[in-house]
């Protein structure tokens, strides 16, 4: 048979078999690999997206045969850990996804790779804690706690003895825990009528996340006054758990398992009541949207979840189209640099942010769409810490240049990165603020 070069069709994706035995078998899993690395190898096209392609074909090239079947197995490994599952290389880069016959599926076979070592317990007691994010924010965030935990994180002592003991690295910038977190002072507001639009629920359902209920629950509370703004009812997810990104990057299915079944029971009751549900952060809805379904194909909760779920933006920029937005913005943003991140890209729902952050009046955006590094917990790991900022380099870069008046990522953790990068790189410190802020101000908001 002859094959095309590339595919003619939408991609699509197959379901994560990871209940099948074969799934963890090593010798499957290594010719899996092998069959994948070689197609790699001969196509090279994402070697500048990530460390986990450079590592591969430097093994080839390195390797006595100069052909992935020189390269010993053991080295396989080496690939696996470079990969923090970004989605790009599927989703922007490669030709060969299904349904193309080669099947293609770079990262859900590195997330292969993670679960095997997990399993195999090949991972360290640094990777479990900082993949708890709701565990670790509940402790950081009682009182007394919080401080002495925020203190600790910017001693270079303290930074230090993390960095010897745990292995976070003393460089990386780690985001300060909120005194009180974003779920115990909001409140759900069921005030307006609903309005459905024909493209939008008119009610919400805010998935709040680990990252704004512990570390940032300013943004939460900026989107609960957009939401104000336009009339538009809204309800909190009491008693959410992590999305479970965190685990799934990790390789720790299980424990995705375990918090998929605490939150898709809250979820799927809203989703089925007509609510749009938001998420302000990219990768959280991403697992939302993607990896549940394909992990748990015949569970039809998670289907219901996954029609329901929006980027915030996707849901203000389509119920503008439905005619039921106010665009009554009182404040220029003047030049804002703003950073797409991967997982936002790959949800492949259009620039919605850019297009949200445009219609504010004397506003000039230079949009940035590339990744920024951090990915998740790996960039603050002390291996990784080097290769990230170096991933991240040309993105300070572009943020910075022309200088604006303010730096935005949807990715709150990414922009804590930038901000540090142009920190790093010598340039005067400019205001951030994640993109729901800015609208906030825009909108003349306290
Ligand atoms: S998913 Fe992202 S990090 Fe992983 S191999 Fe693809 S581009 Fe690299
Ligand atoms: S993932 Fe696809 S595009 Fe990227 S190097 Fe491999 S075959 Fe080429």
């Amino acid at each position: 048979m002859t094959l095309r070069e590339g595919n003619l069709d939408a991609p699509t994706r197959h379901p994560i078999d990871w209940r099948n035995p074969e799934f963890y078998d090593e010798g499957a899993l290594f010719n899996e690999m092998e069959r994948v690395f070689d197609i790699c190898h001969g196509c090279r096209r994402c070697v500048s997206l990530c460390g986990a392609f450079p590592t591969l074909f430097e093994l080839v090239d390195e390797s006595k045969t100069m052909e992935v079947d020189g390269v010993a197995k053991a080295d396989y490994w080496k690939v696996v850990d470079q990969c923090y599952l970004c989605d790009v290389c599927y989703m922007t880069k490669c030709p060969y996804v299904p349904p193309h016959p080669w099947n293609v599926d770079f990262p859900h076979l590195m997330l292969r790779g993670k679960a095997k070592k997990f399993v195999d317990g090949k991972t360290t007691f640094r990777d479990r804690l900082l993949t708890s994010t709701d565990r670790l924010g509940k402790l950081a965030t009682i009182p007394v706690v919080v401080e002495m935990v925020n203190k600790a994180n910017n001693a270079p002592a303290a930074r230090r003895m993390m960095d010897r003991t745990l292995g976070i690295a003393q460089g990386a910038a780690l985001p300060p825990y909120a005194k009180v977190p974003f779920l115990k002072n909001a409140a759900t507001s069921l005030q307006w009528p609903a309005r459905p639009g024909e493209r939008t629920p008119g009610k919400v359902a805010i998935f709040a996340t680990c990252y704004v209920n512990y570390n940032e629950p300013g943004i939460g509370r900026d989107l609960t006054k957009l939401l104000a703004h336009n009339e538009i009812p809204y309800a909190l997810v009491e008693k959410e758990a992590c999305c479970g990104m965190p685990k799934l990057e990790l390789g720790d299915l299980e424990s995705v398992e375990k918090l998929k079944d605490v939150n898709i029971p809250l979820l799927a009751p809203l989703a089925r009541a007509g609510f749009a549900i938001l998420t302000p952060v990219p990768s959280c809805t991403l697992m939302f949207k993607q990896e549940l379904p394909l992990l748990f194909p015949e569970d039809e909760d998670v289907q219901a979840v996954a029609d329901a779920m929006f980027d915030p933006f996707e849901y203000f920029v389509l119920r503008d189209r439905d005619g039921l937005l106010r665009k009554d913005f009182t404040q220029p943003l003047g030049a804002v640099s703003y950073h797409i991140p991967c997982h936002s890209r790959v949800q492949n729902v259009g620039q919605k942010t850019r297009e949200a952050l445009e219609w504010v009046p004397d506003t000039k955006v230079n949009t940035v769409e590339r990744c920024a590094g951090h990915d998740g917990t790996w960039g603050v790991k002390s291996e990784f810490f080097a290769t990230s900022m170096k991933i991240g380099k040309p993105v300070f870069n572009r943020m910075a240049d022309p200088a604006p008046d303010y730096i935005s990522s949807d990715c709150p953790i990414a922009g804590r990165r930038i901000e540090q990068g142009m920190d790093e790189a010598g340039n005067a410190r400019v205001r951030k603020e994640h993109p729901l802020t800015l609208l906030r101000i825009a909108y003349g908001l306290d």
